[in-house]
């Protein structure tokens, strides 16, 4: 982190946190692999438990399309897993249970059981279908489609952006036994168009990785989300779930 992004982390972090609208926290892997997108098991049970000690509503990415409507986001947090890593099993998910908070996972639905490999040349073992059963049995974990093969929607035609979706949206009502009504963009990818063929599949909601926080007014198909990495200090996630995250990416805009 540079020392200025540090000095205004420390600044922000000294006015009291309040959170008047829904954040939503965007997880890859909870692991000691020091992978860019993982956050290790010791400061994820830190972070968790700071959620609930601070007596945040925790919803599902499936409530979110109700409590906008319902205008109801105020001192909400949501909590999400992008890709399904194995170690959301092992790692993140007997947190969870203990302290008793709920969390979407977006699967990539083509390599369930399979290997997902990162911009750092590392490879991640993926969920396999008896810990998707057991987890989804608990009434703490939630799954949802995250593209079929992960590649990037925008990039495809049109038939094989709808070919993606389709099947991923079937993998999961496999799974489950209900109709996913949420989506997260690989990569965080989209155009319009992307977002009116969500629509006609039945998605209300659909995640990007635009930090803030979701308001009444958000776009319900580029929902914002903040990141959750090695490189976030317990300080910068306390501000992310806070007003102040809204200063904290404005000024961290002017800086890059
Ligand atoms: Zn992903």
């Amino acid at each position: 982190m540079s020392i200025l992004k540090k000095v205004l982390v420390s600044i922000l972090a000294l006015f009291p946190a309040k959170l008047s609208a829904l954040s939503i926290l965007m997880y890859h892997s909870v692991s000691d692999s020091g992978a860019f997108f993982a956050v290790s098991p010791k400061k994820f049970e830190q972070q968790m438990k700071y959620t609930r000690d601070s007596g945040f509503n925790v919803i599902f990415a499936s409530e979110i399309d109700e409590r906008m409507r319902a205008g109801k986001l105020a001192r909400t947090v949501c909590v999400t897993f992008d890709d399904g890593y194995e170690d959301v099993y092992l790692n993140a998910y007997p947190i969870l249970k203990a302290l008793g908070i709920k969390a979407t996972v977006f699967l990539i639905t083509n390599e369930i059981g399979g290997t997902y490999t990162n911009s750092e040349g590392k490879t991640f073992p993926l969920l396999k279908r008896e810990q998707i059963a057991q987890m989804r049995a608990s009434g703490f974990i939630e799954f949802m489609p995250h593209g079929h093969t992960h590649k990037k929607l925008h990039q495809l035609t049109e038939s094989e952006q709808e070919k993606e979706i389709i099947l991923s949206k079937g993998v999961i009502r496999e799974l489950t036994g209900e109709e996913p009504r949420v989506f997260a963009y690989p990569r965080g990818r989209t155009t319009p168009a992307i977002a009116e063929m969500l629509k006609r599949f039945g998605f209300e909601i659909a995640l990007g990785v635009v930090p803030g926080l979701v308001k009444s007014g958000s776009d319900t198909y580029n929902v914002p989300r903040n990141a959750v990495d090695n490189h976030v200090g317990f300080q910068e996630f306390k501000l992310k779930l806070s007003d102040r995250v809204e200063w904290y990416n404005a000024i961290a805009r002017l800086f890059r």
